[in-house]
């Protein structure tokens, strides 16, 4: 008899770090499960997936309607009654943001939106699938620019990256990661915040150093952690970073 697969759901994962991540994923063996907002992008994505000998399929998710949240979750409730892995990937960026003296006001909350409350949203919906699962894991995508350490430190590579929204964001992210973590400690889900590192995809115009592989690495690496893995923390593929 074969054994159910686990299931992983990854959000924004019609491009870049989130398809890498949802491509490895499936690579090892999940059923991926690729979130998307926009159903023909989704659809796309999970037929080259697919194509590839991976069990993959579309899920609609749009991290700001509501009412994709609520489907999804109960299409993936009366289909497998669970969930394993959540990749809170789906985040944007906004060319009014800035610095803070700089960034546009609306901006700041369309960013916010996204990247802090539609994150939230998805964890709340999907956490009574999670807790089903006998080994849970949440990634949340943050960035090296949600480091409060970091922003403070002017010899740090990207010390010029002021984005008011975008690294707040991250750093709200940030600390949704360490609450959650310690909230769901006793249900034995590990929780962790992962830092891709400056990689090539849309989101910076292709300004990006690394490839989408090298960017998923870290990624994919939490989602899959095994039970002696950590939770609560926050790592590049270098290691820990500081909060
Ligand atoms: P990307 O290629 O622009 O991908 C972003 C994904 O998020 C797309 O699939 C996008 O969908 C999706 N998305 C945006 N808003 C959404 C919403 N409301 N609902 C559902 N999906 C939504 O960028 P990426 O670089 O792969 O970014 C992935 C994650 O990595 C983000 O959280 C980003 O902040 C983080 N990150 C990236 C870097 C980097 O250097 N690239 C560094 C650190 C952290 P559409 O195609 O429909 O727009």
């Amino acid at each position: 008899m074969s054994e159910t697969p686990r299931i992983a759901l990854i959000t924004g994962a019609n491009k870049g770090i989130g398809l890498e991540t949802a491509r490895r994923i499936g690579q090892a063996g999940l059923r991926v499960l690729l979130g998307a907002r926009k159903p023909a992008l989704g659809e796309a994505a999970a037929a080259v997936l697919a194509s590839e000998g991976l069990d993959a399929r579309f899920i609609h998710i749009d991290l700001n309607a509501p009412e994709t949240l609520t489907s999804a979750a109960s299409a993936i409730e009366s289909e497998f009654g669970r969930l394993d892995v959540l990749v809170n990937n789906a985040g944007i960026t906004d060319r009014a943001d800035g610095s803070p003296g700089r960034a546009s006001p609306e901006a700041v909350r369309r960013i916010f939106e996204t990247n802090v409350h539609g994150s939230l949203a998805v964890i709340q919906a999907m956490l009574p699938l999670l807790r089903q699962s006998s080994a849970a894991r949440i990634v949340n995508v943050s960035s090296g620019l949600g480091s409060l350490a970091l922003n403070s430190d002017p010899d740090w590579e990207f010390s010029g990256v002021k984005l008011f929204g975008y690294n707040a964001s991250k750093a709200a992210l940030n600390m949704l990661t360490a609450q959650l973590a310690t909230e769901l400690a006793p249900n034995d889900i590990k929780v962790n915040s992962a830092d891709p590192g400056f990689t090539a995809t849309d989101l910076n115009g292709h300004r990006g150093y690394q490839s989408v592989e090298v960017g998923a690495e870290i990624v994919v690496h939490l989602a899959l952690l095994s039970d002696d893995g950590p939770t609560g923390g926050f790592f590049s593929k270098d290691g820990a970073n500081p909060w």
